[in-house]
Protein backbone atom coordinates (compact mmCIF):
# COMPACT_ATOMS: atom_id res chain seq x y z
CA UNK A 1 0.00 0.00 0.00
CA UNK A 2 1.52 3.32 -0.95
CA UNK A 3 1.34 6.46 1.60
CA UNK A 4 -0.92 9.02 2.22
CA UNK A 5 1.17 11.42 0.23
CA UNK A 6 2.06 9.10 -2.55
CA UNK A 7 -1.43 8.40 -3.10
CA UNK A 8 -2.08 11.96 -3.09
CA UNK A 9 0.19 12.68 -5.43
CA UNK A 10 -1.31 10.34 -8.61
CA UNK A 11 -4.49 12.33 -8.37
CA UNK A 12 -4.50 15.54 -10.38
CA UNK A 13 -8.25 16.87 -9.16
CA UNK A 14 -10.77 18.86 -11.58
CA UNK A 15 -10.52 22.60 -11.59
CA UNK A 16 -12.48 23.83 -8.71
CA UNK A 17 -14.33 25.83 -10.30
CA UNK A 18 -16.03 22.36 -11.78
CA UNK A 19 -17.02 21.10 -8.13
CA UNK A 20 -18.17 24.84 -8.04
CA UNK A 21 -20.50 24.50 -10.47
CA UNK A 22 -21.50 21.00 -9.38
CA UNK A 23 -22.89 22.79 -6.39
CA UNK A 24 -24.83 25.49 -8.67
CA UNK A 25 -22.61 28.19 -7.30
CA UNK A 26 -22.44 31.06 -9.37
CA UNK A 27 -18.54 32.81 -10.81
CA UNK A 28 -18.85 35.57 -8.46
CA UNK A 29 -19.23 33.57 -5.41
CA UNK A 30 -16.49 31.72 -5.87
CA UNK A 31 -12.78 33.06 -5.04
CA UNK A 32 -9.95 31.01 -6.46
CA UNK A 33 -7.06 30.08 -4.30
CA UNK A 34 -5.32 28.65 -7.47
CA UNK A 35 -6.37 25.37 -9.11
CA UNK A 36 -8.22 23.31 -6.61
CA UNK A 37 -9.35 25.60 -3.66
CA UNK A 38 -11.77 28.59 -3.48
CA UNK A 39 -13.07 30.60 -0.80
CA UNK A 40 -17.17 30.68 -1.02
CA UNK A 41 -18.86 33.80 -0.17
CA UNK A 42 -20.72 33.77 2.81
CA UNK A 43 -23.83 35.57 0.48
CA UNK A 44 -24.73 32.37 -0.81
CA UNK A 45 -26.33 31.73 2.92
CA UNK A 46 -28.78 35.21 2.47
CA UNK A 47 -29.02 33.43 -1.67
CA UNK A 48 -30.14 29.91 -0.07
CA UNK A 49 -32.01 31.12 3.14
CA UNK A 50 -35.94 29.53 2.00
CA UNK A 51 -34.01 26.30 0.73
CA UNK A 52 -34.43 23.37 2.90
CA UNK A 53 -31.16 21.86 4.72
CA UNK A 54 -30.09 18.96 3.78
CA UNK A 55 -29.52 16.04 6.40
CA UNK A 56 -27.19 16.40 8.68
CA UNK A 57 -24.53 13.31 9.13
CA UNK A 58 -22.00 13.70 12.19
CA UNK A 59 -19.10 11.16 12.04
CA UNK A 60 -17.79 10.25 15.61
CA UNK A 61 -15.47 7.71 17.19
CA UNK A 62 -15.55 5.74 20.93
CA UNK A 63 -12.40 7.28 23.27
CA UNK A 64 -9.35 7.78 20.74
CA UNK A 65 -6.27 5.76 21.34
CA UNK A 66 -2.85 5.85 19.71
CA UNK A 67 -3.77 2.96 17.23
CA UNK A 68 -5.95 5.27 15.38
CA UNK A 69 -9.33 5.36 14.59
CA UNK A 70 -9.52 7.45 11.10
CA UNK A 71 -12.77 9.35 11.62
CA UNK A 72 -11.99 11.71 8.81
CA UNK A 73 -10.66 8.81 6.68
CA UNK A 74 -14.54 7.11 7.70
CA UNK A 75 -16.12 10.83 6.54
CA UNK A 76 -14.91 11.13 3.13
CA UNK A 77 -15.14 7.52 2.70
CA UNK A 78 -18.71 7.87 3.35
CA UNK A 79 -18.76 11.17 1.64
CA UNK A 80 -17.59 9.32 -1.46
CA UNK A 81 -20.17 6.75 -1.32
CA UNK A 82 -23.24 8.59 -0.83
CA UNK A 83 -22.15 10.62 -4.17
CA UNK A 84 -21.71 7.48 -5.98
CA UNK A 85 -25.10 5.84 -5.10
CA UNK A 86 -26.42 9.58 -6.94
CA UNK A 87 -26.75 12.02 -4.24
CA UNK A 88 -25.55 15.41 -3.46
CA UNK A 89 -23.22 14.38 -0.92
CA UNK A 90 -21.06 17.50 0.61
CA UNK A 91 -18.40 16.99 3.21
CA UNK A 92 -17.72 19.42 6.52
CA UNK A 93 -14.12 18.92 7.84
CA UNK A 94 -11.77 20.67 10.32
CA UNK A 95 -8.90 22.64 9.16
CA UNK A 96 -5.57 21.01 10.11
CA UNK A 97 -3.13 22.81 12.76
CA UNK A 98 0.28 22.69 11.71
CA UNK A 99 1.74 22.14 15.16
CA UNK A 100 0.23 18.36 15.09
CA UNK A 101 0.62 17.74 11.94
CA UNK A 102 4.66 18.68 12.94
CA UNK A 103 4.33 16.76 15.64
CA UNK A 104 2.94 13.28 15.29
CA UNK A 105 -1.28 13.10 14.90
CA UNK A 106 -0.13 13.31 10.72
CA UNK A 107 -2.72 15.80 8.50
CA UNK A 108 -6.09 15.86 8.99
CA UNK A 109 -7.24 15.11 5.24
CA UNK A 110 -7.51 11.58 5.76
CA UNK A 111 -5.88 8.38 4.52
CA UNK A 112 -5.44 6.14 2.33
CA UNK A 113 -8.06 5.92 -0.97
CA UNK A 114 -10.39 8.31 1.08
CA UNK A 115 -9.06 11.84 1.08
CA UNK A 116 -9.31 15.09 0.11
CA UNK A 117 -7.31 17.23 -1.59
CA UNK A 118 -4.35 19.07 -2.25
CA UNK A 119 -3.16 16.90 0.47
CA UNK A 120 0.18 19.02 1.17
CA UNK A 121 -1.35 22.30 0.79
CA UNK A 122 -4.51 21.88 3.06
CA UNK A 123 -2.39 20.36 5.77
CA UNK A 124 0.57 23.40 5.25
CA UNK A 125 -0.78 26.55 4.76
CA UNK A 126 -4.11 26.06 2.90
CA UNK A 127 -5.93 29.35 2.39
CA UNK A 128 -4.01 31.20 5.00
CA UNK A 129 -7.16 30.94 7.79
CA UNK A 130 -4.59 29.99 10.67
CA UNK A 131 -2.56 32.88 9.10
CA UNK A 132 -5.38 35.20 10.09
CA UNK A 133 -6.33 33.61 13.33
CA UNK A 134 -3.07 34.04 14.40
CA UNK A 135 -2.16 37.43 13.58
CA UNK A 136 -6.03 39.13 14.93
CA UNK A 137 -5.04 36.84 18.25
CA UNK A 138 -1.51 38.75 18.72
CA UNK A 139 -2.55 41.82 17.38
CA UNK A 140 -4.99 41.94 20.25
CA UNK A 141 -2.07 40.74 22.34
CA UNK A 142 0.12 43.75 21.31
CA UNK A 143 -3.35 46.33 21.48
CA UNK A 144 -3.45 45.16 25.14
CA UNK A 145 -0.16 45.52 26.10
CA UNK A 146 0.56 48.99 24.25
CA UNK A 147 -2.62 49.62 26.49
CA UNK A 148 -0.99 49.19 29.67
CA UNK A 149 1.97 51.26 28.14
CA UNK A 150 0.39 54.24 27.09
CA UNK A 151 -0.90 54.72 30.50
CA UNK A 152 -3.35 51.96 31.12
CA UNK A 153 -6.73 54.43 31.27
CA UNK A 154 -8.70 51.04 31.55
CA UNK A 155 -6.90 50.00 34.40
CA UNK A 156 -5.91 46.73 33.32
CA UNK A 157 -4.14 44.98 35.97
CA UNK A 158 -1.42 42.85 34.15
CA UNK A 159 -1.23 40.42 36.43
CA UNK A 160 -4.44 40.02 35.46
CA UNK A 161 -4.37 39.64 31.54
CA UNK A 162 -6.05 36.12 30.39
CA UNK A 163 -5.75 37.12 27.08
CA UNK A 164 -2.48 34.84 25.49
CA UNK A 165 -0.43 35.20 22.32
CA UNK A 166 -0.47 32.03 19.79
CA UNK A 167 1.51 30.19 17.13
CA UNK A 168 0.23 27.32 15.46
CA UNK A 169 3.66 25.37 16.10
CA UNK A 170 3.94 23.16 18.61
CA UNK A 171 6.21 24.73 21.07
CA UNK A 172 6.64 24.07 24.76
CA UNK A 173 9.54 26.41 25.57
CA UNK A 174 6.92 29.60 24.97
CA UNK A 175 4.24 27.74 27.61
CA UNK A 176 5.60 30.16 30.37
CA UNK A 177 7.88 33.28 29.28
CA UNK A 178 7.94 37.08 30.77
CA UNK A 179 7.49 39.99 28.10
CA UNK A 180 8.03 44.01 28.22
CA UNK A 181 11.77 43.29 29.65
CA UNK A 182 14.48 45.01 29.15
CA UNK A 183 14.08 49.03 30.17
CA UNK A 184 11.45 52.01 30.30
CA UNK A 185 10.82 51.94 26.49
CA UNK A 186 10.39 48.43 26.45
CA UNK A 187 6.79 47.39 27.56
CA UNK A 188 5.12 46.67 30.88
CA UNK A 189 6.71 43.39 32.21
CA UNK A 190 4.18 40.73 32.70
CA UNK A 191 3.87 37.23 32.42
CA UNK A 192 2.93 35.36 29.51
CA UNK A 193 2.13 31.91 27.97
CA UNK A 194 1.48 30.73 24.20
CA UNK A 195 -0.75 28.54 23.37
CA UNK A 196 -1.44 26.65 19.76
CA UNK A 197 -3.52 29.07 17.59
CA UNK A 198 -6.34 26.51 17.68
CA UNK A 199 -6.56 26.80 20.92
CA UNK A 200 -6.98 31.07 20.61
CA UNK A 201 -10.81 32.42 21.53
CA UNK A 202 -10.56 33.32 17.94
CA UNK A 203 -10.46 30.25 16.57
CA UNK A 204 -13.83 29.19 17.95
CA UNK A 205 -15.43 32.96 17.50
CA UNK A 206 -14.82 32.05 13.93
CA UNK A 207 -16.18 28.89 13.70
CA UNK A 208 -19.45 29.74 15.80
CA UNK A 209 -20.26 33.15 13.63
CA UNK A 210 -23.11 33.00 11.54
CA UNK A 211 -21.93 36.00 9.90
CA UNK A 212 -19.87 39.33 10.14
CA UNK A 213 -21.99 41.10 11.58
CA UNK A 214 -22.03 37.64 14.24
CA UNK A 215 -18.37 37.80 14.18
CA UNK A 216 -18.16 41.51 14.84
CA UNK A 217 -20.39 41.08 18.52
CA UNK A 218 -18.84 37.88 19.35
CA UNK A 219 -15.09 39.05 19.25
CA UNK A 220 -16.14 42.21 20.64
CA UNK A 221 -17.87 40.12 23.88
CA UNK A 222 -14.53 38.55 24.39
CA UNK A 223 -12.59 38.78 27.99
CA UNK A 224 -8.96 39.97 27.41
CA UNK A 225 -8.59 40.11 31.30
CA UNK A 226 -9.44 42.08 34.46
CA UNK A 227 -8.94 45.53 36.14
CA UNK A 228 -6.99 46.17 39.17
CA UNK A 229 -10.84 46.10 40.77
CA UNK A 230 -11.19 43.11 39.23
CA UNK A 231 -13.76 43.74 36.90
CA UNK A 232 -13.89 42.57 33.50
CA UNK A 233 -12.70 44.00 30.07
CA UNK A 234 -13.20 42.94 26.77
CA UNK A 235 -12.16 43.47 23.49
CA UNK A 236 -15.06 46.08 22.94
CA UNK A 237 -13.45 48.05 26.12
CA UNK A 238 -10.32 48.11 24.08
CA UNK A 239 -12.27 49.37 20.80
CA UNK A 240 -10.21 46.46 19.15
CA UNK A 241 -13.17 44.80 17.27
CA UNK A 242 -13.97 46.49 13.99
CA UNK A 243 -9.74 45.70 13.34
CA UNK A 244 -9.93 41.75 14.14
CA UNK A 245 -12.95 41.79 11.94
CA UNK A 246 -11.39 43.08 9.07
CA UNK A 247 -8.07 40.58 9.89
CA UNK A 248 -10.54 37.30 9.92
CA UNK A 249 -13.02 39.21 6.67
CA UNK A 250 -11.18 36.10 4.39
CA UNK A 251 -11.05 33.67 7.06
CA UNK A 252 -14.82 33.33 7.99
CA UNK A 253 -15.49 32.43 4.65
CA UNK A 254 -15.45 28.60 4.20
CA UNK A 255 -13.09 26.53 1.83
CA UNK A 256 -13.79 24.42 -0.56
CA UNK A 257 -12.00 21.46 -1.97
CA UNK A 258 -12.51 18.10 -3.47
CA UNK A 259 -11.92 14.51 -2.58
CA UNK A 260 -10.04 12.17 -4.54
CA UNK A 261 -13.17 11.24 -6.02
CA UNK A 262 -14.51 14.34 -6.29
CA UNK A 263 -16.89 14.87 -3.94
CA UNK A 264 -17.46 18.68 -2.90
CA UNK A 265 -15.65 19.15 0.48
CA UNK A 266 -15.30 22.06 2.78
CA UNK A 267 -12.29 22.17 4.87
CA UNK A 268 -13.11 25.26 7.53
CA UNK A 269 -12.14 25.97 11.23
CA UNK A 270 -10.43 23.71 13.68
CA UNK A 271 -11.17 24.08 17.18
CA UNK A 272 -9.15 22.34 19.66
CA UNK A 273 -11.53 19.42 20.92
CA UNK A 274 -10.76 19.83 24.01
CA UNK A 275 -10.76 23.51 25.24
CA UNK A 276 -12.60 24.70 22.39
CA UNK A 277 -15.59 22.78 21.23
CA UNK A 278 -14.32 20.82 18.43
CA UNK A 279 -15.83 21.12 15.29
CA UNK A 280 -15.71 22.74 11.62
CA UNK A 281 -17.64 26.01 11.31
CA UNK A 282 -21.03 26.96 11.46
CA UNK A 283 -20.67 28.80 8.46
CA UNK A 284 -19.14 26.10 6.41
CA UNK A 285 -21.75 23.27 8.07
CA UNK A 286 -24.95 25.45 7.17
CA UNK A 287 -23.37 26.33 3.70
CA UNK A 288 -23.07 22.45 3.22
CA UNK A 289 -26.49 21.72 3.98
CA UNK A 290 -28.02 24.19 1.78
CA UNK A 291 -25.96 23.08 -1.17
CA UNK A 292 -25.92 19.31 -0.63
CA UNK A 293 -28.50 16.74 0.10
CA UNK A 294 -26.46 14.92 2.49
CA UNK A 295 -23.78 16.48 4.25
CA UNK A 296 -21.03 14.49 6.35
CA UNK A 297 -19.56 16.09 9.19
CA UNK A 298 -16.89 15.00 11.98
CA UNK A 299 -16.39 15.98 15.76
CA UNK A 300 -13.14 15.91 17.04
CA UNK A 301 -11.62 13.19 19.75
CA UNK A 302 -14.38 10.64 21.26
CA UNK A 303 -17.68 11.31 21.11
CA UNK A 304 -17.69 12.15 25.34
CA UNK A 305 -16.24 15.20 23.74
CA UNK A 306 -16.35 15.69 20.29
CA UNK A 307 -20.04 15.20 19.84
CA UNK A 308 -21.53 16.06 22.94
CA UNK A 309 -20.00 19.56 21.94
CA UNK A 310 -21.47 19.32 18.74
CA UNK A 311 -24.83 18.70 20.34
CA UNK A 312 -25.22 20.93 22.76
CA UNK A 313 -22.74 23.70 21.89
CA UNK A 314 -23.32 23.52 18.22
CA UNK A 315 -26.77 22.60 17.40
CA UNK A 316 -28.28 25.19 18.84
CA UNK A 317 -26.60 28.27 16.84
CA UNK A 318 -26.84 26.26 13.77
CA UNK A 319 -30.52 25.21 14.22
CA UNK A 320 -30.18 21.57 12.81
CA UNK A 321 -29.47 18.35 14.45
CA UNK A 322 -27.50 15.34 13.07
CA UNK A 323 -30.42 13.01 11.32
CA UNK A 324 -28.03 10.41 12.32
CA UNK A 325 -24.62 9.76 14.01
CA UNK A 326 -21.71 7.51 12.66
CA UNK A 327 -19.09 6.14 15.81
CA UNK A 328 -16.18 5.18 14.66
CA UNK A 329 -14.50 2.42 16.06
CA UNK A 330 -11.37 -0.10 15.29
CA UNK A 331 -10.50 -3.66 16.49
CA UNK A 332 -7.26 -2.25 16.76
CA UNK A 333 -8.63 0.12 19.42
CA UNK A 334 -11.28 -1.85 20.99
CA UNK A 335 -8.44 -4.29 21.58
CA UNK A 336 -6.52 -0.86 23.48
CA UNK A 337 -9.54 -0.22 25.59
CA UNK A 338 -9.67 -3.75 26.55
CA UNK A 339 -6.11 -3.55 27.91
CA UNK A 340 -3.48 -4.90 24.96
CA UNK A 341 -0.60 -2.78 24.90
CA UNK A 342 0.31 -1.12 21.32
CA UNK A 343 2.61 -3.73 20.01
CA UNK A 344 0.23 -6.73 20.59
CA UNK A 345 -2.51 -5.23 18.55
CA UNK A 346 -1.96 -7.39 15.43
CA UNK A 347 -2.11 -10.75 17.40
CA UNK A 348 -6.22 -11.84 17.11
CA UNK A 349 -7.22 -11.57 20.42
CA UNK A 350 -11.49 -11.45 20.56
CA UNK A 351 -11.66 -11.67 24.91
CA UNK A 352 -9.93 -7.94 24.68
CA UNK A 353 -12.00 -7.22 21.61
CA UNK A 354 -15.07 -7.97 23.91
CA UNK A 355 -13.56 -6.05 26.89
CA UNK A 356 -12.91 -3.39 24.65
CA UNK A 357 -16.98 -3.25 23.31
CA UNK A 358 -17.53 -1.60 26.63
CA UNK A 359 -16.30 1.60 25.67
CA UNK A 360 -18.20 1.16 22.32
CA UNK A 361 -21.42 0.62 24.01
CA UNK A 362 -21.35 3.91 26.13
CA UNK A 363 -20.93 5.74 23.82
CA UNK A 364 -23.75 4.65 21.68
CA UNK A 365 -25.85 4.67 25.18
CA UNK A 366 -24.91 8.30 25.00
CA UNK A 367 -25.89 9.11 21.48
CA UNK A 368 -28.70 7.27 22.04
CA UNK A 369 -29.98 9.68 25.06
CA UNK A 370 -29.86 12.74 22.46
CA UNK A 371 -32.37 10.93 20.72
CA UNK A 372 -30.50 10.39 17.72
CA UNK A 373 -29.86 7.21 15.08
CA UNK A 374 -26.53 5.41 16.12
CA UNK A 375 -24.82 3.36 13.08
CA UNK A 376 -21.43 2.05 14.45
CA UNK A 377 -18.91 2.10 11.53
CA UNK A 378 -15.68 -0.57 12.03
CA UNK A 379 -12.80 1.09 10.28
CA UNK A 380 -11.11 -1.84 8.96
CA UNK A 381 -7.39 -2.32 9.24
CA UNK A 382 -5.25 -5.16 7.26
CA UNK A 383 -4.52 -6.75 10.05
CA UNK A 384 -8.50 -7.31 11.65
CA UNK A 385 -8.80 -11.23 11.66
CA UNK A 386 -12.26 -12.27 9.78
CA UNK A 387 -13.35 -14.17 13.22
CA UNK A 388 -12.37 -10.33 14.74
CA UNK A 389 -14.61 -8.96 12.62
CA UNK A 390 -17.55 -11.00 12.61
CA UNK A 391 -17.21 -11.24 16.48
CA UNK A 392 -17.43 -7.23 16.95
CA UNK A 393 -20.23 -6.74 14.01
CA UNK A 394 -22.68 -9.82 16.83
CA UNK A 395 -21.51 -7.63 19.62
CA UNK A 396 -22.39 -4.64 18.31
CA UNK A 397 -26.02 -6.06 17.06
CA UNK A 398 -26.44 -7.77 20.76
CA UNK A 399 -25.86 -4.34 21.70
CA UNK A 400 -28.82 -3.24 19.72
CA UNK A 401 -26.70 -0.91 17.31
CA UNK A 402 -26.65 -0.94 13.21
CA UNK A 403 -23.44 -1.82 12.19
CA UNK A 404 -20.76 -1.92 9.15
CA UNK A 405 -17.61 -2.57 8.19
CA UNK A 406 -15.92 0.28 6.08
CA UNK A 407 -12.87 -0.07 4.08
CA UNK A 408 -12.61 2.90 2.14
CA UNK A 409 -9.21 3.35 3.02
CA UNK A 410 -7.93 0.67 1.49
CA UNK A 411 -10.42 0.23 -1.23
CA UNK A 412 -12.02 3.95 -1.78
CA UNK A 413 -15.66 4.78 -2.23
CA UNK A 414 -16.84 1.19 -3.27
CA UNK A 415 -15.17 0.21 0.85
CA UNK A 416 -18.52 2.41 2.07
CA UNK A 417 -21.17 1.60 -0.09
CA UNK A 418 -22.84 -0.89 2.22
CA UNK A 419 -22.30 1.62 4.85
CA UNK A 420 -23.67 4.69 2.92
CA UNK A 421 -26.75 2.27 2.25
CA UNK A 422 -27.29 1.62 5.54
CA UNK A 423 -26.93 5.36 6.71
CA UNK A 424 -29.44 6.25 3.69
CA UNK A 425 -32.08 3.81 5.20
CA UNK A 426 -31.81 5.05 8.38
CA UNK A 427 -32.30 8.27 7.63
CA UNK A 428 -35.21 8.00 5.74
CA UNK A 429 -36.79 6.30 8.79
CA UNK A 430 -36.51 9.53 10.19
CA UNK A 431 -36.37 8.34 13.53
CA UNK A 432 -34.12 11.36 14.96
CA UNK A 433 -35.79 13.10 17.47
CA UNK A 434 -33.38 15.67 19.36
CA UNK A 435 -33.05 16.45 22.57
CA UNK A 436 -30.08 17.66 24.27
CA UNK A 437 -29.06 16.36 27.94
CA UNK A 438 -28.77 19.53 29.39
CA UNK A 439 -30.62 23.20 29.37
CA UNK A 440 -28.69 26.89 29.67
CA UNK A 441 -30.48 27.56 32.95
CA UNK A 442 -29.39 25.21 34.92
CA UNK A 443 -26.44 26.05 37.60
CA UNK A 444 -23.13 25.45 36.04
CA UNK A 445 -22.75 22.71 39.03
CA UNK A 446 -26.05 20.84 38.01
CA UNK A 447 -24.46 21.55 33.78
CA UNK A 448 -21.05 19.67 34.75
CA UNK A 449 -22.60 16.83 37.00
CA UNK A 450 -25.46 16.39 34.25
CA UNK A 451 -22.55 15.72 31.50
CA UNK A 452 -20.26 13.64 33.82
CA UNK A 453 -23.12 11.57 35.45
CA UNK A 454 -25.08 11.03 32.28
CA UNK A 455 -22.26 11.09 29.42
CA UNK A 456 -19.05 9.95 31.17
CA UNK A 457 -20.44 7.61 33.75
CA UNK A 458 -19.00 9.03 36.90
CA UNK A 459 -20.39 9.37 40.06
CA UNK A 460 -20.04 12.75 40.10
CA UNK A 461 -17.65 16.19 39.92
CA UNK A 462 -15.80 17.75 42.95
CA UNK A 463 -15.56 21.52 42.44
CA UNK A 464 -11.80 22.77 43.79
CA UNK A 465 -12.39 26.03 46.36
CA UNK A 466 -10.89 28.01 42.85
CA UNK A 467 -13.79 26.90 40.80
CA UNK A 468 -16.39 27.49 43.47
CA UNK A 469 -15.30 30.78 43.60
CA UNK A 470 -15.32 31.79 39.65
CA UNK A 471 -19.07 30.32 40.06
CA UNK A 472 -20.08 32.76 42.45
CA UNK A 473 -18.03 35.82 40.21
CA UNK A 474 -19.81 34.16 36.79
CA UNK A 475 -23.16 34.21 38.92
CA UNK A 476 -23.07 38.09 39.17
CA UNK A 477 -22.52 38.97 35.40
CA UNK A 478 -24.65 36.21 34.49
CA UNK A 479 -22.12 33.92 32.62
CA UNK A 480 -23.69 31.34 34.33
CA UNK A 481 -26.29 30.40 31.67
CA UNK A 482 -24.02 29.69 29.06
CA UNK A 483 -22.95 26.09 28.32
CA UNK A 484 -20.07 24.31 29.47
CA UNK A 485 -17.00 23.33 27.31
CA UNK A 486 -15.50 20.50 28.85
CA UNK A 487 -11.66 20.46 29.44
CA UNK A 488 -11.17 16.40 29.26
CA UNK A 489 -8.82 14.08 28.31
CA UNK A 490 -9.78 12.85 25.59
CA UNK A 491 -8.26 8.85 26.18
CA UNK A 492 -10.79 8.50 28.94
CA UNK A 493 -14.40 8.68 29.25
CA UNK A 494 -12.95 10.13 33.02
CA UNK A 495 -10.16 12.67 33.35
CA UNK A 496 -7.66 10.20 34.05
CA UNK A 497 -6.34 9.17 30.74
CA UNK A 498 -5.35 5.98 31.99
CA UNK A 499 -8.73 4.42 32.75
CA UNK A 500 -9.59 3.01 29.28
CA UNK A 501 -12.49 0.94 28.32
CA UNK A 502 -15.77 1.73 30.72
CA UNK A 503 -14.56 3.66 34.08
CA UNK A 504 -16.87 3.43 36.43
CA UNK A 505 -17.21 4.64 40.32
CA UNK A 506 -15.16 8.10 39.32
CA UNK A 507 -15.50 11.57 40.01
CA UNK A 508 -14.49 14.27 37.72
CA UNK A 509 -12.45 17.50 39.00
CA UNK A 510 -12.87 20.61 37.90
CA UNK A 511 -10.15 22.92 39.18
CA UNK A 512 -10.36 25.98 36.84
CA UNK A 513 -13.44 27.93 34.77
CA UNK A 514 -12.34 29.82 31.59
CA UNK A 515 -15.05 32.70 30.72
CA UNK A 516 -15.17 32.54 26.93
CA UNK A 517 -17.67 35.15 25.75
CA UNK A 518 -16.67 35.28 22.43
CA UNK A 519 -17.89 31.80 21.67
CA UNK A 520 -19.87 31.81 24.23
CA UNK A 521 -19.35 29.03 26.16
CA UNK A 522 -17.75 28.12 29.85
CA UNK A 523 -14.53 26.47 29.59
CA UNK A 524 -14.05 23.69 32.70
CA UNK A 525 -10.97 22.49 32.77
CA UNK A 526 -10.07 18.87 34.44
CA UNK A 527 -7.28 17.09 34.55
CA UNK A 528 -3.54 18.91 33.14
CA UNK A 529 -4.74 19.58 29.50
CA UNK A 530 -1.85 21.88 27.80
CA UNK A 531 -2.62 24.61 25.45
CA UNK A 532 0.27 24.68 24.29
CA UNK A 533 1.17 20.85 22.59
CA UNK A 534 4.96 20.18 22.68
CA UNK A 535 6.84 17.74 20.08
CA UNK A 536 8.09 14.41 20.45
CA UNK A 537 11.62 13.02 20.68
CA UNK A 538 11.82 11.87 16.81
CA UNK A 539 8.95 14.79 15.26
CA UNK A 540 7.33 14.35 11.94
CA UNK A 541 8.55 17.23 10.75
CA UNK A 542 12.42 15.61 10.38
CA UNK A 543 10.94 13.20 8.05
CA UNK A 544 9.45 15.57 5.77
CA UNK A 545 11.56 17.14 2.60
CA UNK A 546 11.17 18.59 -1.15
CA UNK A 547 12.54 17.83 -3.85
CA UNK A 548 14.55 20.10 -6.20
CA UNK A 549 11.54 19.05 -8.86
CA UNK A 550 8.90 20.41 -5.40
CA UNK A 551 7.92 16.56 -4.87
CA UNK A 552 7.37 16.20 -1.13
CA UNK A 553 8.07 13.53 0.86
CA UNK A 554 7.32 12.42 4.81
CA UNK A 555 4.23 14.58 4.88
CA UNK A 556 2.00 10.80 5.89
P1 LIG B 1 -8.84 10.76 12.94
O1 LIG B 1 -9.73 11.61 12.10
O2 LIG B 1 -9.62 9.82 13.82
O3 LIG B 1 -7.77 11.50 13.64
P2 LIG B 1 -7.68 9.98 10.41
O4 LIG B 1 -8.81 9.61 9.52
O5 LIG B 1 -7.05 11.32 10.24
O6 LIG B 1 -8.08 9.77 11.93
O7 LIG B 1 -6.58 8.85 10.25
C1 LIG B 1 -5.37 8.89 10.98
C2 LIG B 1 -4.33 8.07 10.25
O8 LIG B 1 -4.72 6.69 10.26
C3 LIG B 1 -4.15 8.47 8.78
O9 LIG B 1 -2.77 8.55 8.48
C4 LIG B 1 -4.78 7.33 8.00
O10 LIG B 1 -4.08 7.07 6.78
C5 LIG B 1 -4.66 6.16 8.95
N1 LIG B 1 -5.78 5.23 8.76
C6 LIG B 1 -7.10 5.53 8.85
N2 LIG B 1 -7.86 4.44 8.58
C7 LIG B 1 -6.98 3.44 8.32
C8 LIG B 1 -7.13 2.05 7.96
N3 LIG B 1 -8.34 1.51 7.83
N4 LIG B 1 -6.01 1.32 7.76
C9 LIG B 1 -4.79 1.87 7.90
N5 LIG B 1 -4.57 3.16 8.24
C10 LIG B 1 -5.66 3.94 8.43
Amino acid sequence: MKTDIEIAQTSHGVPITDIAEKLNLSTDEVEQYGHLKAKIKTSVLNRLKDRPDGKLILVTSINPTNAGEGKSTVTIGLGDALNALGKQAVIALREPSLGPVMGTKGGATGGGYSQVMPMADINLHFTGDMHAITTANNTLSALIDNHIYQGNELQIDPRRVIWKRVLDINDRSLRQTTIGLGGLKQGVPREEQFEITVASEIMAVICLAKNLADLTSRLSNIIIGYTFQNEPITVGDLNAEGVLTLLLKDALKPNLVQTLYQTPAFIHGGPFGNIAHGCNSVVATKMALKLGDFVVTEAGFGADLGAEKFLDIKVPILEKAPDAIVIVATIRALKMHGGVPHDELTIENPEALKLGVANLEKHVQNMQKYGLPVIVAVNQFTSDTDKELALLTRLCEDLGAIVEITSSWSDGYQGSLALAEKVISIIEEDSSDFEAVYSFGMTIEEKAETIVKELYGGDGVFFTDKAKEQIEIFKKYGWDRLPICMAKTQFSLSDDPKKVGRPSEFTVVIRELVPKMGAGFIVAFTGDIMTMPSLPKEPAALKMSVDSNGSIKGLF
